[in-house]
């Protein structure tokens, strides 16, 4: 084994995407067919050599692998399953000879296969990122396939660097798998630990062979409260994990990863093991303040990797205090390295491609290059002595004084409106008075209505293109989204649905429409962050005190409502919402932030109000998805979001009715929050569980209206009416039909319009059979006595 010296300065990984999106054109352009195997690999080659170029640049070490080579075309976890021979059952033919996936495989099991559903997608930790949920069971035959690593490793020396190969750890890559299908009752894919360390071993071996002094494992499960195994288990697997990987002496130095949560007891259990190098992630909390004897000795031996640059925001934030932070556990060991905190994978690639942003707001940022740059400015200070790097300390400091005295961070205005905040504030009119007094909407039993986006066309796309480009007059947008707007409405009469919706076409983005709209915000051109696959997004950034200027929606609400007797929905994106998918402002609590997005909010309802609009939808599809990790912290979490929403809310008369739309099925773990929100009807994603959440509405006793999605959005596929009808009587069986609403799952934005028109048409013609179905049933035993 080596015992080579850690770099002073790394990342624990970099964006993937490419400065503009290359890597999305590439395997968007592979899987239609329009480029080959070679021309996939010659352009993702490029971006991986212009990735180590650019790192070298802002002053990572060509040869002494502080540069990551953490490189995923589509997702690190499947990465990591398939280096492990742990394909599912399903996908068995997508494997050659020696059993290996190729790319074009391990694109199969990303996005299915006809009746072969792909992995499931879930949220990595706490981020935005979403990977992909590998399937291990007892039988899963685990083997070493490390060629894909190696192939990485060879590529960087041959253009003349020694980079560090990234991995999701084992233990790391056990907790986050669900067990196969098949597999027996009480088994956990942590169980064959035993079998997969050796893989791991192998996998290290061929590294070390190739080339490679150093690999990073990334095990977040070790820092997580959240997963299925407990963190006692967990920890206990780490332990013998590590004893087993650093007891090999082929193997490369090991660098263990713990980003996404304060360190705790992870830090003495890998103390204890071989391993070289130990990843802790600072921004989230400090080393344990009181260590034993065993482990301070241990800890002294091993390099301590200062994760002390946010990889999970964009701002610039208080260099000297990472810097002391890092210095400070030089205590601890004489080995201490600077590091970003997580992978930058969350943030964008540049401030510098940002030429539209406010010049003082840009230089209060720090996207993936700048913090690059920072450790980079870290590393020196730690070698050379902080007098080294007095001035980019100072710059720093600076930049953040700037920050907290600009003009509308803090604005007076908006501060005194939350300062006067009562409890009145957040509660409207009882129940009852609201039913009463929206009794005069006059709508059916089992209401149809749909969640508020239609398909968003190539000519409305096109439009907001050229009004971009100057090249379409404001006014000529406008007529070209009132004439949209007026279709949608006659198509939604045509189809005969009772809650109409104006469509939403003027939304790029339902959160980004109201950050370009709302004071304190700013959006970027080229801020894109990978979602998931070669899905990405722009989120705006909430620098400032936010508060509105003008209406935003009353405009499009009031065309559409003039259009037609029937109710249309004003539609706003709530204020989780608006964070959840937003850059943050990290000077202040969220909570405080989220009060000024509700106020803002609570004005527009207040105007749809007053120009007509009866029924308003506030969206809340991110409520779930904030949801704190740590069991403890969510209590808070629930307290803020909650409140902000009824705050939003919390002025509509008892007339008026609220919506809301959440964009899960998981009802169950945030019911009781659901019904604090207090909307009037409540819609959620049903179709796909085959209407399962149905049962945690009735047994939770959720006594407001209530639209459990019928028709599954997220698939081209048509159902049929008498799938709906089923799927309605389900509902209709445990939901009383006064308070049941029948929709789609999500908005319709992604569809294509004929799917869209036959699914709804199955839809109503659906609702009126039960509709009828439960009028004979309401007449019947009355005839009958
Ligand atoms: N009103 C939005 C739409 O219909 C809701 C989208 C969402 O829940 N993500 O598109
Ligand atoms: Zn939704």
């Amino acid at each position: 084994m080596t015992a080579r010296t850690f770099p002073t300065g790394t990342i624990l990984g970099y964006p993937r995407i490419g400065r503009r999106r290359e890597l999305k054109r590439a395997v968007e352009a592979y899987w239609s067919g329009a480029i080959d195997d070679a021309e996939f690999e010659a352009r993702t080659a490029e971006l991986r050599a212009a990735t180590r170029e650019r790192l070298a640049a802002l002053g990572l070490g060509r040869d002494d692998s502080s540069i990551p080579e953490s490189f995923s075309t589509y997702d690190q976890v499947l990465d990591a399953a398939l280096a492990v021979g742990a394909v599912p059952e399903r996908f068995a033919r997508l494997r050659d000879a020696d059993g290996r996936v190729d790319p074009a495989g391990s694109f199969t099991i990303a996005r299915g296969e006809g009746e072969d559903a792909p992995l499931e997608m879930t949220k990595w930790f706490d981020s935005n990122y979403h990977y992909l949920v590998p399937e291990i069971g007892p039988d899963t035959a685990f083997a070493a396939f490390p060629e894909r690593l190696v192939a990485l490793v060879a590529e960087a020396q041959a253009a003349g660097f020694r980079t560090r190969p990234v991995l999701v750890g084992p233990v790391t890559l056990l907790a986050l798998a669900k067990p196969a299908d098949g597999s027996p009752a009480g088994f956990r894919p942590l169980d064959r630990l035993a079998d997969l360390v050796p893989v791991y071993a192998a996998l290290l071996a061929a590294l070390a062979d190739a080339g490679a002094d150093w690999v990073q494992l990334d095990e977040p499960a070790l820092v997580s409260e959240s997963l299925p195994d407990a963190p006692e288990r967990l920890l206990e697997a780490a332990g013998e994990a590590y004893d087993a990987l650093g007891a090999h002496d082929d193997r490369p130095a090991l660098f263990v990863a713990a980003p996404y949560g304060p360190i705790g007891d992870a830090l003495a259990v890998l103390a204890a093991t071989p391993v070289d190098a130990i990843g802790i992630d600072l921004v989230r909390g400090a080393v344990p303040a009181l260590l034993d004897p065993a482990t301070e000795e241990a800890l002294a031996a091993k390099t301590l990797v200062a994760g002390v640059i946010d990889g999970h925001n964009v701002w610039r934030g208080d260099l000297a205090a990472a810097f002391e932070h890092a210095d400070a556990l030089r205590s601890l060991s004489g080995s201490v390295a600077v590091a970003t905190s997580t992978s930058l994978l969350h943030v964008p690639h540049d401030v510098a491609d940002e030429p539209d942003l406010d010049p003082r707001l840009a230089t209060w940022l720090a996207f993936a290059d700048q913090k690059v740059a920072q450790v980079a400015t870290l590393a020196r200070g730690l070698t050379s002595g902080r007098e080294a790097v007095a001035s980019e300390l100072d710059a720093a400091a600076a930049a953040l004084a700037d920050r907290a005295g600009a003009p509308g961070v803090r604005r007076l205005d908006v501060r005194r409106r939350t300062a006067e905040l009562g409890d009145a504030d957040f509660s409207r009119a009882g129940t009852a008075d609201r039913l009463r007094a929206q009794a005069d909407l006059d709508l059916p039993a089992l209401p149809t209505t749909t969640i508020g986006s239609f398909p968003q066309t190539a000519d409305l796309r096109r439009a907001r293109a050229l009004l971009g480009k100057g090249e379409l007059s404001a006014a000529e947008y406008e007529a070209a989204m009132r004439e949209e707007i007026e279709r949608v409405i006659r198509l939604q009469e045509r189809l005969g649905l009772d809650v109409l919706v104006h469509g939403e076409p003027e939304r790029n983005d339902m959160v980004q429409y109201f950050a370009e709209l709302l004071d304190g915000f700013a959006v970027t051109r080229n801020g894109w962050v990978q979602s998931y696959g070669s899905r990405c997004t722009r989120p705006s950034i909430l620098w400032g005190d936010v508060a509105r200027p003008e209406p935003m929606t009353v405009g499009w609400s009031t065309y559409a409502q003039s259009l037609t007797d029937r109710p249309v929905k004003g539609m706003l994106t709530g204020p989780v919402t608006i964070l959840a998918w937003s850059f943050v402002r990290d000077d202040q609590p969220l909570g405080d932030t989220a009060r000024q997005v509700a106020l803002a909010l609570r004005d527009e309802v207040a105007d749809l109000e007053e120009a007509g609009i009866r029924i308003v939808q506030v969206d809340e599809p991110a409520l779930r998805e904030l949801l704190p990790l740590r069991l403890s912290d969510q209590p808070a979490y629930l307290e803020w979001s909650v409140g902000s929403f009824r705050l939003a809310t919390g002025s509509a008369r008892p007339a008026t009715q609220v919506h809301t739309h959440l964009c899960y099925s998981e009802f169950g773990v945030v019911i009781d929050a659901i019904r604090d929100l207090d909307a009037d009807v409540t819609s959620i994603e049903a179709a796909r569980s085959r209407m399962e959440v149905v049962d945690d509405i009735a047994a939770n006793g959720f006594d407001h209206g209530v639209g459990p999605g019928v028709y599954d959005i997220h698939s081209p596929r048509v159902p049929g009416e008498a799938e709906l009808r089923a799927l309605i009587e389900r509902a209709a069986s445990v939901i009383p039909a006064d308070r049941l609403w029948i929709n789609p799952d999500c908005g319709l934005k992604t569809r294509g319009y004929d799917e869209t028109v036959a699914s709804l048409e199955h839809l109503v013609a659906a609702t009126r059979s039960v509709r009828a179905q439960l009028a004979a049933a309401a007449v019947v035993p009355a005839l009958v006595d």
